[in-house]
This record gives C-alpha cells, structure tokens and sequence, in this order.
C-alpha cells in the first residue's frame, strides 16, 4: 500500500475511533442526549435539586400505616435524608401479596409531607391514576415493570412533574433512554433516572445492581441518576457497600428502603434497613462526599462527578454539609 494510503487509513480510522469514544452511541435520542459541554440537568423538587450534591430519598418500601410512615418520615428526616418514597400502589409478582393501601396512602404520605417537610416520591402503575396521584406527589415513580408502559410514560409527560425512572429489569441503556425521551417528549424536561439492578444468571443478589450506569448514563445522557441498592442487592449487608461504591462512581443519588420495623414489614421486609442502619449509612456518605470534595480528590473525580456547579458550592463553603443539606435548622441537626 502506498505510504500516503497507509496514513489516510490510519486517520480514519483514529478518526472513527475518537468519534466511538467520545459522541453518544445511543441512538436515536435528542432530548435525553448530553450534548459536548452539557452540564448534567437539575431537577428542582421543592427545593432539592436533583443533579447537585448527592440527593438522598429514604422511606419503607410499601405505605403501611399511619405510625409507620410518619415515624420513618421523621427519623431519615433527622439522618438527613432529603426527600421521603413510600408505596402506595405496589407493583407485586403475585396479585395476592400486598398491593398498597392506594388512595389512603397517599394521605398517609402529605401528613408525613405536612409533618417533616419532606417532598414525596411515590409510585404510579396506572395511566388512569397519574393526575390524581400527581396532587398527592412530589415526584411520581415509573417502577421497573412499568418502564416500557408507553401511555404511563405519555401520561407522565403530560403532567409535568419531576418523574423518577426507574430501569427495567430486562432493559438495556438505549432502551432506558428511549423512555425517558417519550417523557421528555411531552414536554416534560424533570426526568431522573434510577438504577435498581438487573436480570442476569447470578440469582445469589435479588438482582445485578449495574453500577457502570452511572459513567454511562454521564456519557450519554444530562439527566441526573440515582442508584437503588436496595432494590438491586434485594440483601441488607449489601446495601451500605453498594452506596458508596455507587455515590465513589458519581451517582447523583441514592434511593434507599428503610423502615421502623423490617420484620413487620408487609412488603420487602428482608432489604429494608433499619434506623439506625440507615443513621449509620448516612455517616459513612458523609465522610466519603467530604473526601471527594476535597480540593485533591475533587479534581481528580472532576469527569465522574460532572457537577462543575455543585464543586464550586463546595468550595465557596467549607463548612457545608457534603451530603446536600436541606435548608433551614434541620442541617444543624445532622450528627
Ligand atoms: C419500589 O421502589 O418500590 C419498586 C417497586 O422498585 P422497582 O420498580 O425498582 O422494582
Ligand atoms: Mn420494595
């Protein structure tokens, strides 16, 4: 071959690999896409901004009454979680096992909503329900079973509240993407994306938790994303390592089961954690954001962490709670 055929080829062919690595290879995706420079999207809930600091949402896994909620609502409150998820219409493998207390539960929420300040991040399974549940709301969860329910994804859209996407089972990235486009589509720009874990052959976890998400969904995608553990391990020791393995690759948050009393638990008794799991949990988050957001660590993380705004904030204020403090007394009354 000539020499200057050798060269051509070998620039095109550098030049084809530069371009694999460094645009989307998702396709099809316009709005869901990070364009070169994005910065990642924040979501404002009420005052949290999803996509700035680490964000954490905390609450049992299904509503179950009153006490339960109110007291889980006030004791992650007091560990410093942001926001409160709990159930009220579960997504269950069998239709005999606990389906949530629906329209009394989402009362149950906006008392714990009144009670702690926290915004609410709860369920939706149905088309016909996302209005109505969007009253009681802050953020309206799309499960995983449901991920590819297009009208649910449609009707999200159109409501126009912060929607919380989890990934499917069985779905691959592009697929992910590809719903988040269908709300966003809409008109709808406050999607955040969550991982709970995968179907593989490994049955020794309830699923894969696939922490390489979170670089990908970075590489692809502006919207922010938040890591399930709970969900994605399905086992309670897992849950703390998981986190900060999830929180040391970038994830923009985390959200994580915790209950008054597992054992009682109508749902998922054997993931959730207990108050002072959760206490000890948000601990170790802490330190492990106030070593990040160390000058040293904090550029060296500069590409995983992809939140230019919230490193300058860290910077400007040493004092500030690395975990994103919800404004007022409450950060005070952290640790
Ligand atoms: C949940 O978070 O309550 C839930 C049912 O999770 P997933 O849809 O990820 O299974
Ligand atoms: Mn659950």
């Amino acid at each position: 071959m000539h020499r200057y055929d050798c060269q051509n080829l070998y620039m095109a062919l550098h030049g084809w690999a530069m371009h694999e690595k460094e645009s989307g290879v998702i396709k099809n995706i316009k709005l869901a896409a990070r364009k070169p420079g994005q910065k990642t999207t924040i979501i404002d809930v009420n005052g949290i901004r999803v996509g700035e600091g680490l964000i954490i949402i905390a609450g049992p896994c299904s509503v179950e009454t009153e006490r339960q909620t109110i007291e889980t609502a006030i004791a992650v409150k007091n560990a410093g979680a942001h926001m409160l998820r709990g159930g009220a219409f579960k997504p269950r493998t069998s239709p005999y096992a606990f389906q949530g207390l629906g329209l009394k539960g989402l009362k149950i929420l906006d008392k714990a909503r009144k009670e702690t300040g926290l915004p609410v991040v709860t369920e939706v399974v149905d088309t016909r329900d996302v209005s109505w549940v969007g009253e009681y709301a802050d953020v309206l969860q799309i499960g995983a079973r449901n991920m590819q329910n297009f009208s649910l994804l449609r009707e999200a859209g159109k409501s126009g509240k912060p929607i919380l996407l989890k990934r499917g089972m069985y779905s691959t990235l592009e697929e992910w993407l590809n719903c988040a486009e269908y709300i966003l589509a809409e008109g709808n720009p406050n999607v955040i994306l969550c991982e709970r874990g995968i179907r593989t052959f490994e049955t020794y976890t309830r699923n894969t938790l696939d922490l390489s998400m979170i670089p990908a969904v970075k590489r692809e995608s502006h919207l922010p994303i938040l890591i399930d553990p709970s969900h994605g391990t399905g086992l309670l020791s897992f849950i703390e390592p998981m986190s900060l393995a999830a929180v040391a690759a970038g994830a923009n948050g985390l959200e994580i089961e915790v209950h008054i009393d597992p054992a009682s638990a109508l749902s998922d008794k054997e993931q959730q954690l207990t108050v002072p799991m959760f206490e000890s949990l948000m601990n170790k988050l802490r330190k492990l954001r106030a070593f990040m957001d160390e000058p040293e660590m904090s550029s060296a993380l500069q590409e995983n962490m992809d939140t230019p705004i919230e490193k300058s904030a860290a910077q400007k204020n040493d004092s500030q709670d690395p975990i994103s403090p919800l404004p007022g007394a409450f950060s005070e009354a952290v640790d």
